[in-house]
């Protein structure tokens, strides 16, 4: 059992969530969450089936703080973002925290979406990398690299989401040295730059996996490195909002942490584990 439970990476029907925003709160409410904080995917130009369209970010605006007003008697609710790192338009000063993120790998000055199916990761690493895996795990790293250029985060989102597959797809070894320096020197030029990350439990919800990300060899590098930790199920459907939450806080016990960040009406805040 968590102290407090918030999930600060909540995706609702303003772009590719089941629930509504109100839904999601009730449900949440139901499930003794004392805090949610939305995050629609950011508007993307070459996304528009993930994403919210630029009208509908403000009707999101408007409705979240509407619903912020309406169960502040019940729940803690907050006004966030997914920001992915080719979106454009994007005004940060409009939300109460960002979630920054890498779903497209930039190719030949196109957006190549690795967030999808199995088989296509599968053509990408074939169409792009000459079919070698680690070829294509280099780059996502290199990509995520550079999110710090595109905006101030509070939370890094899903850090290792090419591992989605992982367990059921061998596309690289997460065991082989190489594959972990590229992901540790990611970590590494992150850090100091965004001060959270965040065990991402939305792949078990969806059936890709049964461990959230990141994997533990990362974990551990996070907490080496003096990163915080958040818990969230990146939630596309209400009834897995709170999705593996407390074996997550065992995860994050084992790799050393002692606490998790939660956002609070005065800014983010730990609270113990045990
Ligand atoms: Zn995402
Ligand atoms: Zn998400």
């Amino acid at each position: 059992m968590l102290k407090y439970y918030q999930n600060l990476h909540t995706h609702s029907t303003y772009c590719d969530g089941k629930d509504s925003v109100e839904g999601m709160i009730q449900s949440a409410i139901a499930q003794g969450f004392d805090s949610v904080g939305f995050s629609g995917h950011s508007y993307m130009y070459y996304a528009p089936d993930h994403s919210m369209s630029l009208a509908g970010t403000e009707e999101y605006i408007k409705e979240v703080h509407a619903m912020k007003e309406k169960y502040k008697d019940k729940i803690d609710i907050f006004c966030g973002l997914e920001f992915d790192m080719y979106s454009t338009d994007i005004d940060f000063s409009r939300y109460e925290y960002m979630i920054g993120t890498a779903h497209y790998l930039l190719i030949d000055g196109k957006q190549v979406g690795f967030d999808r199916t199995a088989p296509v990761v599968a053509g990408i690493i074939n169409d792009y990398f000459g079919g070698d895996g680690m070829k294509y795990a280099k780059m996502y790293y290199e990509t995520l690299a550079q999110l710090p250029n595109f905006g101030k985060f509070d939370i890094l989102g899903h850090a290792d989401l090419i591992c989605k597959f992982s367990e059921k797809e061998n596309f690289f070894d997460e065991s082989d040295p190489t594959y972990q320096k590229y992901a540790k020197d990611a970590i590494d030029a992150l850090t100091g730059k965004i001060p959270i990350f965040e065990v991402n439990t939305g792949a078990i919800s969806r059936g890709y996996r049964t461990t959230p990300y990141p994997s533990p060899f990362l974990l551990k590098h996070f907490k080496e490195r003096g990163w915080n930790a958040t818990i969230s199920s990146d939630c596309h459907d209400a009834r897995f909002l709170k999705q593996s939450f407390d074996s997550s806080a065992e995860l994050l016990k084992a790799a050393g942490f002692r606490e998790i960040y939660v956002l609070k009406k005065d800014g983010f805040k730990a609270i113990p584990l045990d």
